[in-house]
């Protein structure tokens, strides 16, 4: 089974990719976590991609699906995958589609902006392994410590406010064409995003096992 997960920044949907991974044993591929971590390390593509990231931009087409093409090609993947945050523009998901990857279902979660403004100042994520957490709804059992590997888990620069617009802009020009995109292909299910993540999470399993 191939999933995407397409949503504005914010929506929740690298949560909920978690939890599917969880619930259906296939792992959940995560752009900007992986971006995140070749900036991190200093690789080619993290050096190119440092700057836009940290505007709040995207990063060019042909940095993230080299490293999308390399992910999806490990072994874990062979059984099926959930892209979150991959593609972000009509023409990564048209370069998904020219790699012959069959997606079975895109889960759009639908969240109002005013609403993603006011969660984005709470969101933390881990710097050592890339788990998401929120202050209010899905806070860390030890003050900014991640459960999972012990990490420090910390506002990203580009969760501040400012950045937040125009990460928003940038999804409505550029993303949110795809909802369209794969509507028309017969793929699209939009789920709702609720206020607990919880409750998200049973919307979500109940889109894929329609
Ligand atoms: P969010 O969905 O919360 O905005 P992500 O962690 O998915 O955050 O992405 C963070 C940043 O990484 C983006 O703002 C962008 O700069 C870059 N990025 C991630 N995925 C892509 C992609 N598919 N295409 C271009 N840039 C990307
Ligand atoms: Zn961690």
């Amino acid at each position: 089974m191939n999933l995407i997960f397409l949503g504005a920044p914010g929506s929740g949907k690298g949560t909920q990719a978690e939890q599917v991974e969880k619930k259906f044993g296939i792992p959940a591929v995560s752009t900007g976590n992986m971006l995140r971590e070749a900036v991190k390390n200093q690789t080619e593509a993290g050096l190119r991609a440092k700057s836009f990231m940290d505007a709040g931009d995207l990063v060019p087409d042909e940095v993230v699906i080299g490293i999308l093409k390399d992910r999806i090609a490990e072994d874990d993947a062979k059984k099926g995958f959930i892209l979150d945050g991959f593609p972000r523009t009509v023409q990564q998901a048209e370069a998904l589609e020219r790699m012959g990857v069959n997606i079975d279902k895109v889960i759009n979660i639908h969240v109002e902006d005013e609403k993603i403004t006011a969660r984005m100042s709470g969101r933390r994520v881990c710097e050592d392994c890339g788990a998401s957490y929120h202050i209010d709804y899905k806070p860390t059992k030890s003050d900014g410590v991640c459960d999972s590997c012990n990490g420090k888990a910390v506002l990203r620069d580009d969760d501040k406010p400012e950045t937040v617009l125009f990460r928003l802009k940038t999804y409505h020009e550029k993303t949110a064409p795809l909802i369209d995109f794969y509507d028309k292909r017969g793929k699209l299910i939009t789920v709702q995003g609720q206020e607990e993540i919880k409750d998200t999470t049973k919307l979500t399993f109940e889109a894929i096992e329609k």
